[in-house]
């Protein structure tokens, strides 16, 4: 007979249940995610020397995969649904708009759309492995920090983490 503890740990685990995107397959490791996040580039003094910092004013979780391969499988749409013209902008202080070329400058808040690699633990990304930014927005493309209406497909999953079926 199950102890009142060991029952609550199981809907614990259920609860935590994350379904990939594309596959619909239970995400283990890695965990990879598209996050919508406001940046700024800055600047910090370590030891003497000037350091280029990147500071995260806000996240949000946009999609989540269990796998590369579906994250790529998933990439055509979200560049047709965000009309990029380029994605995988270079981390230069002035950066080209992914969707209107338009100049960023990255010391001011900014968004940033980023797909991350790691282990997710109580909700939150750990242990990132890899972060590779797909598009960099300009504010009259997008409003930093706003919340995501412009982009259908973004809002569709924001706030609704999918959960176990089962
Ligand atoms: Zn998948
Ligand atoms: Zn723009």
């Amino acid at each position: 007979m199950a102890a009142p503890n060991q029952l609550k740990e199981v809907l614990v685990t259920q609860k935590f249940t994350l379904r990939c995107r594309v596959c619909h397959g239970v995400i283990g490791q890695p965990y990879i995610s598209l996050d919508r996040q406001t940046q700024r580039y800055g600047t910090r003094m370590w030891q003497g020397q000037r350091q280029g910092t990147i500071t995260t004013l806000n996240c949000q979780e946009m999609f989540r995969y269990d796998s590369q391969n579906c994250r790529a499988l998933h990439e055509p749409q979200i560049v047709a649904e965000l009309k990029l013209k380029t994605t995988h902008p270079g981390a230069e202080p002035v950066t080209p708009c992914s969707r209107c070329a338009a100049p960023i400058d990255r010391t001011l808040p900014h968004v940033s759309y980023n797909y991350l690699e790691g282990e997710m633990t109580d909700w939150t990304i750990t242990n990132i492995t890899d972060s590779t930014e797909l598009a960099v927005l300009c504010r009259d493309c997008e409003e930093p920090d706003a919340p995501a209406t412009q982009t259908a497909v973004a809002a569709a999953t924001v706030d609704q983490p999918e959960r176990s079926r089962a």
